[in-house]
């Protein structure tokens, strides 16, 4: 690995709050800081990776998925070595209704994402919904990461997405396979966090990830700094976790090939 084509992971949950954009920019930090090269696109309207990051605000994967700026001016360096982004903003909301009677409108992303070289790993962090643009993710990706947090109604939703992502493994995309199942949020004081879990590896427990990220206001905040959590606390047990995180990802991934 490190030049060719990146494996494009899709960070999904159509539920709203439950972790993707923190697994998204601290896992992706942790796997730049073990010096893989990283490619954070927010296909998100809401920008929360974008802003997570430090960066303003600007709709610049809406006009990379439009076709209207190339690949070398939509992808920025971030304050990480070897983490890049590709920022979004509140304009992308106009790509669910602008692409919604064209032929090709589930393989805009997949198409821009052909020839895009230099990247270990592509993450594509998604919106709370199963509209276009986490379709579009699903279709140009390869393997999906999905965050559960450790909450009433965890699983809830959860037969939906599977449920979809078999349908773009069928009719879109072959390759396309879940990679896991991460727990987030998980808060130990609680019997709440520990029945979920274990509910969760009882139905998935080959897909489950071992590693548990623990809930910590550190990682609420970390992102109000516009840094991943390593650089806002190093000893942070948020830190410690998408470090494990990492390394357990890095391993299933070499299962997988
Ligand atoms: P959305 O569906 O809106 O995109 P999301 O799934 O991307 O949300 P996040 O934005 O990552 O979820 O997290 C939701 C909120 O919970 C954020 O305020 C975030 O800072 C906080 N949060 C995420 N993970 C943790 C954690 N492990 N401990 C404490 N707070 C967390
Ligand atoms: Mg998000």
């Amino acid at each position: 690995m490190g030049s060719g084509e990146g494996i494009r992971i899709v960070i999904a949950n159509q539920k709203g709050g439950v972790g993707k954009t923190t697994t998204a920019i601290n896992l992706g930090a942790s796997l730049a800081v073990g010096g893989k090269r990283v490619l954070l696109i927010d296909m998100d309207p809401q920008a929360n990776a974008t802003a997570g990051l430090g960066f303003e605000q600007v709709p610049i994967s809406y006009r990379f998925l439009l076709g209207e700026m190339p690949t070398e001016k939509v992808i920025k360096r971030t304050e990480v070595e070897n983490l890049f982004l590709i920022p979004s903003g509140i304009d992308l909301v106009g790509f669910e209704v602008e692409f919604s009677s064209t032929e090709d409108k589930h393989f805009i992303l997949s198409k821009r994402l052909e020839g895009l070289t230099g990247f270990d790993f592509i993450f594509i962090d998604c919106p709370p919904s199963l509209g276009l643009l986490t379709v579009n993710a699903l279709v140009g990706g390869q393997m999906v990461l999905i965050p559960l947090q450790c909450e009433y109604y965890a699983l809830e939703g959860l037969s939906k997405l599977m449920n979809t992502i078999e349908i773009v493994k069928e009719g879109m995309n072959p390759e396309l396979k879940i990679l896991g199942i991460v727990l987030t949020m998980f808060d130990g004081r609680t019997n709440l966090s520990k029945q979920v879990e274990e509910e969760v590896r009882k139905f998935f427990p080959k897909q489950t990830f071992r590693t548990v990220i623990p809930r910590t206001v550190r990682l609420s905040e970390a992102p109000s700094f516009g840094k991943p959590i390593f650089l806002y606390d190093a000893s942070s047990s948020g830190t410690i976790a998408y470090t494990k995180l990492a390394e357990e990802f890095i391993r299933r991934i070499e299962n997988e090939r």
